[in-house]
């Protein structure tokens, strides 16, 4: 309880006092329940995806084994060297990372999910290599929820609009939204970010469009899980906070 409760107060504890893998994802599952709670919403609401960019298989062996059963990678071609390391019995496999299109022919057969969605030249291009394999794929749209121009991500007054054209693909099956909000030394900050997307998420979901599912919001990092979680996050990608620092 006591390492927990240091953890949340400064996340930079974690590089200076290495715990293992299994000791992180403990601590990070505490700290979920606990915003959870304060937040009133219900135990294991959260899905806890560990974003695993320059993290070995053998280390994501560790997470697996500590009870991880989703995995985020940013690039096709480390996924894939990844995938055929560790399989997928007891895996999903999710690619959080901007996505080109000349890799999607690869995206299709390597993952069970797609969070960064975000124009339409990806869903042809998604749709056409589908259709090709005979597959359905789930995908999260993402939303740049800051309006940055350097970001990836549908901007918020477009959404809707991007949303009805869903019902077009037949073989994407929209899981809800993704968001990456600006990034800020003070997390606080990024909570009216957070709290916007939810609102967005609940409004989507009551427009109900046809093929669209807002099963997902998926948002929340090492450094801001908790304050996404108190705002509604059902899905959170934890990368440093179970793996340490990045040394790339
Ligand atoms: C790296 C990454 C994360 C996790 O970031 P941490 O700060 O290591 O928790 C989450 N989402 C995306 C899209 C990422 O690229």
């Amino acid at each position: 309880m006591k390492a927990s409760y240091i953890v949340a107060k400064n996340l930079s504890l974690i590089y200076t006092f290495p715990m293992s893998i299994r000791e992180n994802i403990v601590a990070v599952k505490s700290r979920v329940e606990q915003a959870l709670s304060r937040a009133g919403r219900k135990p294991e609401e959260v899905i806890i995806l560990a974003a695993t960019k320059t993290v070995d298989a053998e280390r994501i062996r560790e997470a697996v084994e500590a009870g991880i059963r989703e995995i985020g990678e940013n690039r096709v071609q480390e996924a894939q060297r990844k995938i055929a390391v560790l399989g997928r019995e007891g895996i999903r496999w999710h690619m959080i990372g901007r996505l080109q299109r000349n890799k999607v022919k690869h995206a299709v057969r390597l993952f069970d999910m797609i969070q960064s969605v975000d124009s339409l030249s990806l869903c042809e291009e998604l749709e056409k290599r589908l259709s090709g394999l005979g597959k359905e794929m789930d995908i999260l749209i993402e939303v740049n929820i800051g309006g940055e121009p350097t970001k990836g991500g549908i901007m918020p007054e477009e959404l809707e609009a991007f949303l009805e054209k869903m019902a077009s693909f037949r073989h994407i099956k929209c899981k809800g939204l993704m968001s990456i909000p600006p990034w800020c030394e003070n997390p606080e900050k990024v909570r009216p970010y957070f709290s916007r997307m939810y609102a967005i998420w609940e409004r989507m979901k009551g427009a109900g469009f046809p093929r669209v599912e807002m099963k997902y919001l998926s948002m929340g990092m090492s450094e801001d899980f908790e304050i996404a979680i108190e705002e509604g996050s059902n899905m959170i990608r934890v990368g440093r906070a179970i793996f340490g620092e990045r040394k790339r």
